[in-house]
């Protein structure tokens, strides 16, 4: 059972990240951890994580919606957890997949902020409701996860709706995110110059690229390490990237960000850790159509480029249209740049575009990142 666990955390894993591109909404792990009314199980579990993200996941109708975790030092010591999730928020903090401070303070409001996304969190935050006017304003922006029929559900604290709201980025947030930053901490997690910098820095297969810089804390204006509380070196402009969308099915199921640096391949199962694997959401007709390394992504200058290195050729749906005589055909070994609301299409229902440019519409059904726990996992005893 202990097996069942470690493979639920590692399916959560996938979920947390600090990528400002890829992040859906920004949570409190020390308080998500202690939601036992959402179980009744144990006083702290990290499965709490997996069942708020996947309620993330049912209300925004999209897979694989990755959260900003602000961690408080204490949560990697918590007796209440066992050793095996110490270990793993351990790693996640190594590896800089979460946000670990000795004090986090309001910094989840100021991410949120930032980023203009929604927080999941049961405090009312009555007292920053002048610093953050968002609070009130924006119904939808603090959802409370709270025991639901199939699952949690959220409640605003405004207004009582039930779904995720994002506001727009804070204008500090544009300048903060057009540059790279260094910490003057050797081995800091956050704004390190690759990698983690903790006892699994040897083993980081994340030699994150810069985009994934999560957003400086702005003390007094200037750009701080929300861990070491030091001023940050700006480091030069933060490379270009774009954010591209996985659908299959009608259901948006990941997204990915592209850099000229880091081109990325996307196929029923591409070979090297920055693949996007398909095969796990293909039905047999499309596995076999679909090769192993189907389709390359490059970023040249502002231009995505496409290039089909499959066995069977893909198609190009101009403007995202699904009408049959539009469908350009993209063969093997042949490039194209992507315009404007184009998708590229890898088989009928398996496309991959601009997030906004794909269509919505199709019946909705989300891969738990619990899935592969069977709920007496839950109950275990520690
Ligand atoms: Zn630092």
């Amino acid at each position: 059972m202990r097996f069942e666990i470690s493979k639920v955390l590692d399916a959560i894993e996938g979920r947390v990240c600090t990528d400002p591109q890829l992040v859906r909404a920004v949570i409190d792990l020390a308080e998500i951890i202690r939601y036992q009314d959402l179980d009744g199980g144990r006083p702290a579990s990290t499965l709490r994580l997996g069942m708020v993200i996947d309620a993330l996941a049912r209300s925004l109708e999209e897979d694989t919606v990755p959260v900003y975790a602000v961690v408080h030092r204490g949560v990697l010591s918590d007796a209440d957890l066992t050793s095996n999730e110490r270990m793993v928020v351990r790693r996640w903090a190594d590896d800089g997949l979460v946000e670990v401070l000795d004090n986090p303070g309001d910094r989840m409001l100021e991410v949120a902020d930032l980023l203009g996304l929604p927080v999941l969190s049961r405090v009312r935050f009555d007292g920053l409701r002048g610093r953050f006017p968002w609070l009130v304003e924006q119904p939808g922006r603090v959802l409370a996860p709270v025991p639901g029929a199939g699952g949690p559900v959220f409640i605003a604290h405004v207004g009582g709706g039930h779904t995720p709201v994002s506001g727009p980025p804070s204008p500090a947030a544009a300048k903060l995110l057009a540059r790279e930053w260094r910490c003057p901490e050797s081995g800091c997690n956050l704004f390190g110059g690759s990698g983690g910098g903790g006892a699994f820095a040897d083993l980081a297969r994340v030699d994150r690229a810069p985009t994934g810089q999560p957003p400086p804390s702005l003390r007094g204006g200037v750009p701080t390490c929300p861990r070491h509380g030091t001023r940050l070196r700006d480091a030069g402009s933060r490379p270009r990237s774009e954010v591209l969308a996985v659908r299959v099915g009608g259901l948006t199921r990941r997204r990915f960000v592209l850099t000229a640096e880091q081109p990325v391949t996307v196929g029923r199962a591409p070979e090297g850790s920055n693949g996007i694997v398909l095969g796990q959401w293909l039905n047999d007709e499309a596995r076999r159509w679909i090769s192993r390394s189907h389709l390359r992504f490059e970023l040249r200058g502002a231009d995505i480029v496409a290039t089909d290195v499959s066995t069977n050729g893909s198609g190009i749906r101009p403007a995202g249209s699904m009408t049959e005589a539009d469908r350009i055909p993209l063969p093997p070994q042949q490039s194209r740049v992507l315009g404007a609301g184009d998708m590229v299409e890898l088989y009928p229902g398996v496309q991959i575009g601009r997030p906004d440019d794909l269509p919505a519409g199709a019946p909705y059904n989300p891969d738990s990142v619990m899935s592969e726990a069977p709920t007496m996992a839950m109950r275990l005893p520690r």
